[in-house]
């Protein structure tokens, strides 16, 4: 009996979040290559609430990374594989629930990222100009869930808290010359705020030393590479403390010693008296925001670092604080996956609870939910490199076909009606890969005329638009 298996890699429309869910995870496109490379011809429907596909590669990586999204290449490959269908434009939990999903599909597979932002949990944290760094990200790729957010660049001071690649990237777009920036795919409302922005000096403030910080070499050398910018490392944050000096010496990750070594290289470079300067702040923590009308002043501790007794490197408070005079504070302080209707979800860690990719009733139970798996940011939390997820989405499409060697998904019954049917009698304008193809068409000619590799679309009425113009 040949087995018609389903599968849907679902980026998630949440109904607990109204019209703000955001990035989604490439991980739905590599699972379904791994099961294409494993059942040619295999039945996939990607389901997507967007119009447009490819999750944080076009709503997350940098527009001046262009290198790296070039991986659509790969997933272009994979959409036009037999068997795959792109269903673009459905909410999941609005047009169509979990259990509609699992009672019609053999495997569903979700996908959906980790869209939400982790807290500081600091006084003044909700003042307007404070911000979370990943809204911010979402406005210059182009979300159309942002494409109105307003973020006040008229200050001449911000703050970027939290020293991981998302950090690296808000200070690079905000103090990168607009002459260069106009020549990739940043949204056309952001490359105009950021034409006429006034930031000169852009605080990144790190709660550990040096050793600790999760940036990666590249990503933290652009920022000295950048024109008109000068870098500002105070040398004293360069000297290890004993922790930080046992912990590097015991790393094998060659990451830290290199950053440290850009670090250095730095702060015995002489200041040019640049227009813009990234003033760098280790062992400092935001204890307050405060101000008026919106975020005028963030209040920062020193910390001293000392070893967690685990091979890590904790940050400790002094009495040690300081006032950094700044209008807008980005919180990259990290990503964080939400709940779903009809999901099992672990708080604590913001992921759906899995073993190996396959979903368990709760956090710490070993009982699975048949024929239900997660890949990418909802797996495993949010960390790794785009190419991360690969590997992730293979390793739980490898437990995928031992369930299904085994037996062990779940029959379904033939007597419903289809997806497609359901969504049809819903009114639901589904969306398919020919559909994104007319408006990859048209945005990159719109970027032809204006020198660019595309101008981004950023309203999804308008993307319907054209759609529907092309269908005629
Ligand atoms: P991340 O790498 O986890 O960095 C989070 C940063 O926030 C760390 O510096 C962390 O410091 C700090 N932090 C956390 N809680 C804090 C608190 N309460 N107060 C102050 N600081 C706090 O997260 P991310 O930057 O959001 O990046 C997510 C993933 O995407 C990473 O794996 C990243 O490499 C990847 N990414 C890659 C690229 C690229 O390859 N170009 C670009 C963007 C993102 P501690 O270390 O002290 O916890």
């Amino acid at each position: 009996m040949a087995i018609r298996l389903f599968f849907a890699a679902c980026p998630l429309h949440l109904p607990t979040c109204g019209s703000r869910s955001s990035d989604r995870d490439p991980a739905g496109f590599y699972a379904a290559e791994a099961l294409q490379k494993a059942a040619p011809g295999i039945a996939i429907d990607l389901i997507d609430r967007l119009p447009t596909p490819f999750g944080l590669v076009r709503g997350g990586v940098a527009p001046d990374h262009p290198k790296i999204k070039s991986v659509t290449r790969i997933f272009d490959r994979i959409a036009s594989q037999p068997g795959f269908r792109y269903i673009g434009h459905v909410r999941v939990g609005e047009d169509v629930s979990i259990d509609e999903l699992r009672a019609r599909y053999h495997v569903l597979l979700l996908s959906y990222g980790a869209d939400t932002d982790r807290t500081l949990g600091i006084p003044g944290e909700t003042l307007p100009g404070s911000h979370a760094a990943t809204e911010f990200v979402a406005w210059y790729n182009g979300n159309p869930d942002y494409a109105a957010a307003q973020f006040d660049l008229t200050q001449r001071a911000v703050a970027v808290v939290g020293i991981g690649n998302v950090a690296m990237d808000v200070a690079r777009i905000l103090a990168k010359p607009t002459s260069v920036l106009s020549g990739t795919d940043l949204a056309d409302h952001a490359l105009q705020a950021l034409v006429s922005s006034n930031v000169q000096t852009i605080h990144l403030v790190a709660r550990r030393g040096p050793v600790q910080a999760a940036c990666t070499t590249p990503e933290l050398r652009e920022l000295g590479e950048l024109e008109g910018v000068d870098v500002v490392v105070n040398p004293r944050d360069l000297e290890l403390d004993a922790a930080s000096e046992a912990q590097l010496a015991a790393m094998e990750d060659r990451n830290p010693a290199k950053n440290l070594e850009v670090l250095r290289d730095w702060a015995a470079r002489p200041l040019t008296g640049a227009r813009r300067q990234v003033v760098l702040h280790f062992n400092a923590s935001p204890v307050a925001l405060s101000g008026t009308d919106g975020v005028e002043s963030m209040t920062v501790v020193k910390n001293r670092l000392e070893s967690d007794g685990k091979g890590g490197v904790r940050a400790v408070a002094t009495d040690e604080r300081y006032d950094l005079p700044v209008g807008v504070v980005f919180r990259s302080v990290g990503y964080k996956g939400r709940a779903i209707v009809g999901v099992p979800f672990d708080v604590r860690n913001g992921v759906v609870p899995n073993i190996g990719g396959r979903v368990v009733e709760q956090a710490g139970s070993a009982t699975t939910v048949p024929g239900l798996y997660v890949a990418g940011w909802i797996k495993r939390g949010p960390q790794g490199i785009i190419g991360t997820n690969k590997l992730c989405a293979t390793d739980t499409v490898t437990q995928v076909l031992a369930d299904v060697a085994a037996g062990a998904i779940p029959t379904i019954s033939d007597s419903l009606p289809s997806l497609d049917a359901l969504l049809a009698e819903r009114q639901v304008t589904v969306t398919s890969w020919s559909d994104w193809q007319t408006l990859d068409k048209e945005e990159q000619a719109r970027g032809a005329a204006a020198g660019r590799p595309r101008v981004k679309i950023t309203n999804v009425g308008e993307m319907l638009e054209i759609i529907g113009t092309h269908r005629r």
